[in-house]
């Protein structure tokens, strides 16, 4: 695992509830890929996308980790350590 007390804190990965992210369904935008925030389980999209909806989302909040919301991707960022771990 990486050096990241918030990677190694999770022990089970939140998977999005769906694959959807929820602003922009609010606004009628679209998106490009999705994370799952690992502390309140929001579906939002990445950096990517024209939103940025998990990195906002990610400072407002301050909370630090999400898990791509991809078929076959199974991986962790962590926004303050910006590390990433694969699980
Ligand atoms: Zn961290
Ligand atoms: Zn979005
Ligand atoms: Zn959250």
């Amino acid at each position: 695992m990486a050096d990241c007390a918030h990677l190694n804190g999770i022990t089970t990965v939140r998977q999005p509830a769906r694959r959807e992210c929820e602003e922009c369904v609010k606004m009628g935008a679209s998106w490009v890929h999705l994370r799952t925030c690992q502390t309140c389980g929001a579906t939002l999209c990445c950096d990517s996308s024209p939103n940025h909806h998990a990195t906002k989302h990610a400072k407002h909040s301050h909370h630090p980790v999400v898990a791509s919301a991809e078929p076959g991707e199974r991986w962790l960022y962590c926004y303050p350590d910006e590390a990433f771990a694969e699980y």
